[in-house]
């Protein structure tokens, strides 16, 4: 059988620790014997970004904008305990931000399915897919704790003209908070949002607080209403897809009563607590993939999970770990189906749906990793480590191809 050819690079950009491991592994035994892969490779795995000074991050997010689809490994992103693991030069920053910050993107997690694990919320029957808006609010927040006293917002603006405006006067102590977001990041947001529910074809939600933050989360609320009326609703109603705004406790009431299938966007704190939720209910961490979204369309996808360090340590040891591959292997098929997509390519994209095809139907003939088996609900599961699982991926992959 001839392999799979590609006209367009993705950037591939490697990681570390137990997914640098399922990372080759996957390579090895999944793609390179069907698809003659054609990848621009960036090495961001810790000793790298080390060597170059982070160097490298920033010429992967270059490379990202240049050919519009990537795949990322999970990363380590530097703490206290690293410094001296890796005896770095400076404590890097998240490869994740950095990425972020230079694509202006808005993050899109979804949860994958499979039938004899159900979620939590037994009415659940598709994905629910969180997008979190990840610039500003309280994660850039200035605080104060205060004795007694008056607390004030003061704005100058460029003339130097000043708004006051008082907050509290403390009779006793107390804590203050300073919060921004900017219109341009919250348009980016929206932009990412719409584009992202048209690709994939499903209903979007957003829901804020502004009955209570009428000015904060008012501004997030129009600008929203405002871009989708003049760019959106066109092709929305083309699509046959609804906008749909609603309350933040509304909207978390809907969502446990839904069926799923939509795509719930959320500002930086709610998406950061509601997609743990989410996620957890829907099963696994290793069940969950992510998708950075820029608002001019590049595309960068990876697992949710992070290194894995545990099983890394483990298998460093010589231990054979059952370590699940699933969100890395689909972070592999999403970026090489969009690459299908883009360039015109239908065998790379129906490679994609064979490969997610296989994964999917080795777990629901009752093989999976150890992760899962804890969740299975259809009978006595056959637990295998990594690399097994892997190869019965493989086997499934070629009888499919082969029938
Ligand atoms: P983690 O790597 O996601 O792992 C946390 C725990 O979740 C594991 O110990 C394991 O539980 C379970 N788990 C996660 N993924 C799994 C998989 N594929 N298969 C089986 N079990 C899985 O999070 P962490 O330990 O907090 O972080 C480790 C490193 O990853 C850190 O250096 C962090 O900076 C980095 N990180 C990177 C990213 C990213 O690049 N996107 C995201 C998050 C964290 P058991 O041990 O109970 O089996
Ligand atoms: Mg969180």
């Amino acid at each position: 059988m001839s392999k799979i050819q590609m006209q367009t690079p993705l950037v591939e950009m490697d990681g570390d620790e137990m997914t640098r491991v399922l990372w080759q592994q996957i390579k090895d035994e999944l793609l390179s014997p069907f698809v003659e892969l054609k990848t621009e490779y960036y090495d961001l795995g810790l000793p790298e970004r080390d060597k170059t000074r982070d160097q490298i991050t920033h010429d992967a997010a270059r490379a990202i904008k240049k050919y519009g689809v990537g795949v990322k490994c999970a990363t380590i992103t530097p703490n206290v305990q690293r410094m001296s693991e890796y005896n770095l030069h400076e404590m890097w920053k998240s490869p994740n931000g950095t990425i972020r910050a230079a694509l202006d993107g808005t993050v899109f997690r979804a949860p994958i399915l499979v039938a004899g694990i159900k979620p939590a919320v037994k009415n659940w029957c598709a994905p629910i897919t969180i997008a979190r808006h990840a610039y500003g609010d309280v994660y850039k927040a200035t605080e104060l704790r205060v004795p007694q006293g008056k607390a004030e917002l003061v704005f100058t603006d460029r003339e130097g003209k000043k708004v006051r405006s008082a907050i509290y006067d403390f009779e006793c102590g107390g804590v203050v908070t300073g919060q921004y977001n900017k219109d341009s990041s919250i348009a980016s947001f929206a932009r990412a949002c719409f584009n992202y529910a048209l690709a994939t074809k499903q209903d979007l939600w957003f829901s804020t607080k502004d009955t209570i933050a009428k000015i904060y989360d008012g501004t997030f609320k129009e600008i929203f209403a405002k871009i989708f009326e003049e760019e959106y609703r066109a092709k929305f109603e083309e699509a046959g897809i609804t906008y749909f705004y609603t309350l933040i406790d509304d909207a978390v009431a809907r969502v446990i009563r839904s069926r799923g299938g939509f795509i719930w966007a959320c500002k930086n704190y709610d998406g950061d607590v509601m997609s743990d939720m989410v996620s957890t209910a829907f099963g696994s961490l290793a069940m969950m993939t992510s998708v950075l979204v820029s608002p001019d369309g590049n595309y960068e996808y990876e697992a949710a999970h992070g290194t894995v360090t545990q099983h890394y340590y483990r298998h460093l040891k010589g231990e054979t770990t059952s370590t699940n591959p699933i969100a890395t292997i689909f972070a592999w098929t999403g970026a090489l189906a969009k690459r299908g997509d883009l360039d015109g390519n239908a065998q790379l994209t129906a490679f994609a749906a064979a490969l997610e095809r296989a994964s999917l139907a080795v777990i629901e003939r009752g093989t999976m990793t150890k992760d899962l088996a804890a969740l299975w609900e259809n009978g006595t599961p056959n637990v295998l480590s990594c690399t097994e699982f892997i190869r019965a991926i493989r086997e499934e992959l070629e009888r499919e191809q082969s029938a």
